[in-house]
């Protein structure tokens, strides 16, 4: 049994050094009269929200990661032995799992849940119909308020939650810019994946006059996945009763004291709703996201890229290469058996 291992906190941005592979032994029995079962792990999601846990921090909405302990995080996994009559062997299940070959799936721990075979690809369960897809479903419907003909502004646009935003957002009838940070993903936003504009913000000196270029009306709706200084230009370019979604910080994540944003003021004279959301709030909207954008995509009305690495010992890298823009879409790890 392979397993990944976190080593211990960190400051600043992940390594390599922050993992060690375990390799050891596995009973393939879930103990008799537990109430357990066991999994064989099939796909493992790297996700920003993870490097929260690398820190030594307990007042958040998910606790720190377990100091000589496998990773914990979403996954694919199969049912290979159970003494739960909920799961039977072969059931394929997602939800929480570890960064190892088999895990043992406590009784009172269980986070996963059973996925009716629909012939779409396993790994989806981790990205588009999973926790990031929900992500960008209850974000860009219910905090965004989205019309149609609205101005939508969507960074890290060819990630794992953006690329699904843009999508909705044409699907919706609304005009579309994402920024992403190189010219390959600049040039798939806008070929693949049917955004109107498209910019790399690494080669802009200066992004306030960025986006009056492409929102020369100004935004109506900012998805932001990046916070820190595109945040502060966006704030600047909002339509009066403009909405922002704050998604997420990338940019901030791994800096100990963040810049502040000067430019917070603009909410005021132009009654702009700013909104931090977390995916888990919206669960009971599950059923209905799932049904629509599994039902997009078999449709051909929405694609989606994932980023797939194969084996358990390239996970830290693949997490790693998060923060530095390394992948081209959701970040997946394969676990090959
Ligand atoms: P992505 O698939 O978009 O991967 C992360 C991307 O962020 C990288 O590929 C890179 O793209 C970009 N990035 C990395 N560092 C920086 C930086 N310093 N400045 C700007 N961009 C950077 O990840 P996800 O789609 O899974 O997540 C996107 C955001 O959504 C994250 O902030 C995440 O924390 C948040 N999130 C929030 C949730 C919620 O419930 N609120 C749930 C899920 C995710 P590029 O090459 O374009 O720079």
């Amino acid at each position: 049994n392979k397993q990944v291992i976190f080593k211990g906190y960190i400051d600043g941005v992940p390594q390599l050094a922050d993992f060690e592979l375990k390799v050891g032994k596995v009973k393939l029995q879930a103990p008799k009269g537990s109430g357990d079962f066991l999994v064989k792990n099939l796909f493992l999601s790297c996700d920003p929200y993870m490097r929260g846990r690398m820190r030594d921090y307990h007042d958040s909405y998910i606790h720190p990661f377990v100091p000589g302990q496998p990773i914990e995080g979403f996954g694919v996994a199969e049912v290979v032995d159970s003494d739960d009559s909920n799961f039977q062997p072969g059931d394929i299940v997602s939800g929480f799992t570890r960064w190892e070959d088999y895990s043992l799936i406590k009784k009172d721990s269980i986070q996963l849940r059973k996925i009716e075979p629909d012939g779409l690809p396993l790994s989806f369960h981790v990205g588009l119909l999973g926790m990031p897809g929900l992500t960008a479903y209850a974000g860009f419907f219910e905090v965004c308020s989205p019309k149609k003909g609205d101005c939508v502004f969507v960074s890290a646009a060819s990630g794992a939650v953006g690329q699904l935003v843009g999508q909705l957002a044409k699907l919706h009838g609304c005009y579309v810019v994402g920024s992403a940070g190189t010219k390959q993903k600049v040039d798939i936003l806008k070929s693949k994946l049917g955004f109107d504009e498209a910019f790399n913000y690494k080669e802009e000196s200066d992004l306030n006059a960025t986006l009056k270029r492409y929102f020369p009306k100004g935004i109506d709706i900012y998805f932001d996945n990046v916070g820190g200084d595109m945040l502060d230009a966006a704030l600047c370019n909002m339509r009066i009763h403009g909405r922002i979604a704050v998604c997420g910080v990338i940019s901030q994540n791994n800096i100990s004291y963040p810049k502040g944003i000067t430019n917070l003021w603009n909410l005021i004279p132009k009654r702009v709703n700013m909104k931090g959301f977390l995916q888990s709030d919206y669960m009971h909207l599950f059923p209905r996201f799932y049904k629509e954008v599994s039902n997009y995509y078999k449709q051909g009305k929405i694609v989606y890229i994932e980023d797939l690495k194969e084996g358990l010992e390239n996970a830290p890298a693949a997490f790693v290469g998060l923060f530095s823009g390394h992948n081209l879409g959701k970040q997946v790890v394969r676990v090959m058996h």
